[in-house]
């Protein structure tokens, strides 16, 4: 395979002008906000044809987020599966503790070309809050983020940090007050100031160009595996199997976008599935189940919705995965058949965290437990010489005290 020498570079798989992947993603969006999104596509495609701008990400991904992340053979666990040899992509390794960091650092520099002076965000669990947190300390924003009051409470440890970090925590008081109450909120602010404010998007979904550029500045993901697995097998040698747990979808298209156009690379992106991947409301199987096409917060994709088309209520014991839709590129990826969509268990979830920890000294977020549990099925039905990369896409500190329960 050809390494991609830019993280912006196409593929066979790509979203035409208006951002669609095929009959998904999109704009859905009021008319007002229509400039802001055209504003923002304007910049960012000027900034990605940029040399000045991409040493900025590629200086900000070495020296601040600490990259390359660590490709890890991990021998006792490859061992004990019996199988194929495992490597872990190990993104909690990152500033921060997980990938997210990786698109706001990105977004972050767009924001400040694009001389924006305050970063908004919603967040649910609190992850996507406390990185953009971070970038907006470091790139001296004004940060507002907006979370449910429910959420808030649930989540008191990083409604501190973000605040530790400067930013202001707006509680969304409207509806059930949780991640759908506070989108709207945030998005209320950002149309109130569209001149000064960036709204800061944390997966690969929205409305374009969001799922494209988040998924650029992700692509790093993929692009180290390809040159740290030749270091590590040879020259010229490919992973047989690449493994991402999917919640938005963002650390998963990171890591499958430099490999999209090679064929003998299979994806696998797996989703939560919860206590019980048959009842509504006890799962976030969006493709791995049946899936229902909609349009939600600005895009068309797959989303678990009733029958009058309304979003379900959805489970997982990570919060990262516990999302009702998908972004649209996985959805199309899922429709030509280009990555196969699998789930794995709460229960899955909390043994694979076991597992990892006790025979790697790795404590892998649940998020990305999911993914290892997926290879801990996986890996004993392939050979010795075939290679399973997994993406961790974060440590798991942050879950500490719903392993304690547990474990
Ligand atoms: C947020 C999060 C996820 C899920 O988000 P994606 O956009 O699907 O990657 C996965 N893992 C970790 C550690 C997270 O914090």
């Amino acid at each position: 395979m050809k390494i991609p020498k830019t993280l912006f570079f196409k593929t066979q798989f790509d979203a035409d002008k208006q951002g669609h992947f095929g009959e998904f993603g999109g704009r859905y969006v009021p008319e007002m906000l229509i400039p802001a999104l055209d504003e923002l596509n304007a910049a960012y495609e000027e900034a990605k044809h940029d040399s000045v701008f991409i040493q900025q990400v590629l200086d900000l991904y070495k020296h601040y987020i600490g990259r390359p992340s660590a490709l890890y053979f991990a021998e006792r666990l490859t061992a004990k599966l019996g199988g194929a040899k495992i490597y872990l992509k190990n993104e909690g390794l990152n500033h921060t503790g997980a990938h997210k960091i990786n698109h706001c650092v990105g977004q972050a520099l767009l924001a400040q070309r694009m001389n924006k002076k305050r970063l908004i965000a919603e967040t649910g669990a609190g992850q996507h809050g406390v990185a953009t947190a971070t970038v907006a300390a470091k790139f001296g924003f004004a940060c507002t983020v907006h979370m449910g009051e429910v959420d808030m409470e649930r989540q008191a440890p990083n409604v501190q940090l973000m605040k530790q970090l400067g930013a202001e925590v707006i509680p969304v008081k409207e509806g059930n007050r949780t991640l759908k109450d506070a989108v709207t909120s945030a998005i209320q602010d950002w149309m109130g100031d569209p001149e000064d404010a960036y709204y800061l998007l944390g997966s690969a979904l929205g409305p374009h160009p969001y799922p494209t550029m988040v998924r650029d500045f992700q692509s790093i993901i993929g692009m180290e595996i390809a040159e740290q697995l030749q270091e590590r097998e040879g020259v010229g040698v490919l992973p047989n199997y690449l493994v991402a747990c999917v919640g938005g979808g963002s650390n998963a298209i990171g890591m499958f976008n430099a490999f999209l156009d090679v064929p003998e690379v299979q994806l696998i992106g797996v989703e939560a599935g919860g206590t019980d991947i048959y009842t509504p409301g006890q799962h976030a199987t969006r493709l791995a189940s049946t899936p229902q096409l909609g349009v939600v917060e600005g895009y068309k994709s797959y989303f678990l919705q009733d029958e009058h088309g309304n979003v379900e209520a959805t489970h997982s014991i990570s919060a990262g995965l516990d999302y009702a839709g998908i972004g649209p590129q996985h959805a199309y990826l899922h429709s030509v058949g280009r990555v196969r969509y699998e789930s794995a268990s709460d229960n899955e979830a909390l043994n694979a965290v076991k597992t990892t920890s006790h025979l790697e000294g790795i404590i892998p977020a649940l998020e990305s437990a999911h993914a290892i549990a997926y290879v801990m099925r996986l890996a004993p039905t392939l050979v010795p010489d075939e290679i399973v990369v997994v993406n961790v896409s974060g440590r798991g500190d942050k879950d500490q005290h719903i392993l304690k329960q547990y474990l």
